[in-house]
């Protein structure tokens, strides 16, 4: 994918944000809990190996992505902290991960036996370290019977050489909600597991970001913190109460490229859907759904010079039209999301407009818009 380091648009990644949410984060656990920062789908956007960087320098002793690859691409940036890949990796690769110190996700023990059956062919085996998954109602992944899961741990401590049982954990399906009901059920359903075992691995856990923040009580011995690291309240508007302030780390900026009287009768963009009612200005923004800023957008809006300009006509792939108050020259900046002078627009703001969470339009931004760091202060 070629990013587009020339042009005038950009993802900029304020590291001091990322920083302080950590080290916030880090400052309020239990003593012997460690923070795993969550940097799957390019950390959520944001850029895998300079935002693992930045977590690291805060506080946080370990990763976790979704996938193998991503815990590869850690390791190859150097990065030699343990890694929990959380979703579920093809057996196959099981030999893989183990030689690369990298730990998986199993929720049956029928995986274990696959992955034995490949390791039996290496050479110079390492076990695999594996943290089982119990679903205890997110309904994804995971053992959904204890004597299964108790099963998976026996096959485990029968085959030393393949397996080390590293760590037990779940998932919650609504731990950034208000009402608890469902979330107790769960915590319930997970006690039963842990229970159950003569001996606990060395990582116990259920903690995402909502949970660490409001449910702080059941983190177990490792937090795997994802969005709010990023700055974003994992409840969207669900819940506003926060232990410390989360500092928003993503602003998208660029530059206006066009800038032009239209009269009224004229129509801007494709379907001619918006015409104007009298004469006005129509900027151009180069940056489009291409780049992960949604053609249902149309509507909404973006600041310039510290004022909001509707986006009129419908966004195209590489570039929108705004309508602006007045004639302004090209290349004046253009905020997306972030701050312009004293108004700001926040992720959570685009999430409302375009019916969806901030998760979903950090991860879409495109590697065509290139990432850009702003390097720590303090
Ligand atoms: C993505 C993910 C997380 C991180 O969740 P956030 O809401 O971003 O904190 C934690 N655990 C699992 C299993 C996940 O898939």
């Amino acid at each position: 994918m070629v990013v587009g380091n020339l042009r005038t648009a950009r993802v900029i990644v304020d590291e001091q944000a990322i920083y302080d949410n950590i080290d916030a984060e880090v400052k309020r656990l239990d003593k012997g809990t460690e923070l795993f920062a969550v940097v799957k789908a390019d950390a959520y956007g944001h850029g895998m190996v300079p935002v693992a960087r930045v977590a690291k320098a805060a506080g946080a002793s370990g990763f976790c992505v979704a996938l193998l690859d991503e815990a590869l691409g850690l390791r190859q940036a150097k990065f030699t902290e343990p890694i929990l890949v959380l979703g579920i990796t093809d057996p196959e690769c099981s030999a893989l991960a183990a030689s690369g110190h990298i730990s998986l996700t199993v929720g049956s023990k029928a995986w274990l036996v696959q992955a034995k059956a490949v390791m039996t062919k290496e050479v110079q085996l390492r076990p695999l370290a594996v943290h089982l998954a119990i679903d205890s109602g997110m309904g994804r992944i995971g053992f959904t019977e204890i004597s299964e899961f108790l099963k998976a741990v026996h096959f485990m401590q029968e085959n030393p050489d393949y397996f080390e049982f590293e760590g037990v954990f779940t998932h919650f399906a609504t731990a950034d909600e208000a009402d608890n009901t469902y979330f107790d059920k769960q915590v319930t359903k997970f006690n039963a597991y842990v229970d159950a075992l003569a001996d606990r691995p060395r990582y116990v856990h259920v903690s995402n970001s909502a949970t660490s923040l409001w449910h702080a009580a059941c983190n177990g011995n490792l937090v795997r913190f994802g969005v709010a690291l990023y700055g974003l309240n994992p409840s969207g508007r669900g819940i506003e109460d926060l232990p410390y302030p989360l500092k928003p780390a993503l602003s998208i900026e660029t530059e206006l490229t066009f800038c032009k009287k239209i009269h009224a009768g004229d129509s801007v963009s494709y379907g001619a859907t918006y015409t104007a009612e009298q004469d006005e200005f129509i900027g151009t923004i180069p940056i489009g759904y291409a780049d992960g800023w949604l053609r249902r957008l149309q509507g909404f809006h973006v600041l310039i010079d510290g004022q909001f300009c509707e986006m009129v006509g419908r966004v195209c792939m590489d570039q929108f039209m705004v309508r602006l108050p007045q004639a302004y020259p090209t290349g004046t900046k253009v905020t997306l999301v972030g701050q312009n002078q004293d108004q700001t627009i926040s992720l959570q703001d685009v999430a409302d407009y375009s019916n969806t969470i901030h998760y979903e339009l950090a991860c879409i931004l495109t590697p065509r818009l290139p990432r850009v760091y702003r390097p720590l202060t303090k």
